[in-house]
């Protein structure tokens, strides 16, 4: 049994890939969107989207998918970097709310991080050097 399913999925494409990801990603959301706002249509594209991931997934033409991903990733990846750009380091804000403060350089629109609570602050831009005061 094992071995049987061991030769099934060997030589299969089972790859985590940017496009695979997207596909997965698009099908959950247009399937949440098709229930809420209850057009059919909506969630037979998510079928569709669905079959092929699984298409892909079980493909033996690792080649082919692959291809088909550097593909993917040169004509969208441009587009993801841009809509990820407003959650960048979101982590560290997160995981330093409490000690630190971010802004953007008023004049280069570099990110900086000031220590909490210490009153009025002449900031120097690291980057472009601009200085300007801010309270935290
Ligand atoms: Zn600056």
């Amino acid at each position: 049994m094992m071995e049987w399913l061991r030769k099934f999925l060997s030589g299969r494409y089972f790859r985590a890939d940017e496009l695979s990801i997207s596909l997965l990603v698009l099908m959950i959301i247009l399937g949440i969107a098709g229930l809420a706002a209850k057009v059919p249509l909506l969630y037979y594209i998510s079928d569709v989207l669905f079959i092929v991931f699984i298409f892909r997934n079980y493909s033996r033409n690792i080649e082919r998918r692959a291809a088909e991903n550097a593909k993917f990733v040169k004509v969208f990846g441009p587009f993801f970097r841009k809509a990820a750009e407003p959650f960048k380091g979101l982590y560290h804000r997160i995981r330093d709310r409490k000690t630190h403060v971010y802004l953007k350089c008023p004049s280069c629109k570099q990110t900086l991080r000031l220590p909490k609570g210490r009153g009025k602050l002449k900031v120097s831009c690291p980057k472009c050097k601009t200085e300007f005061y801010k309270t935290t």
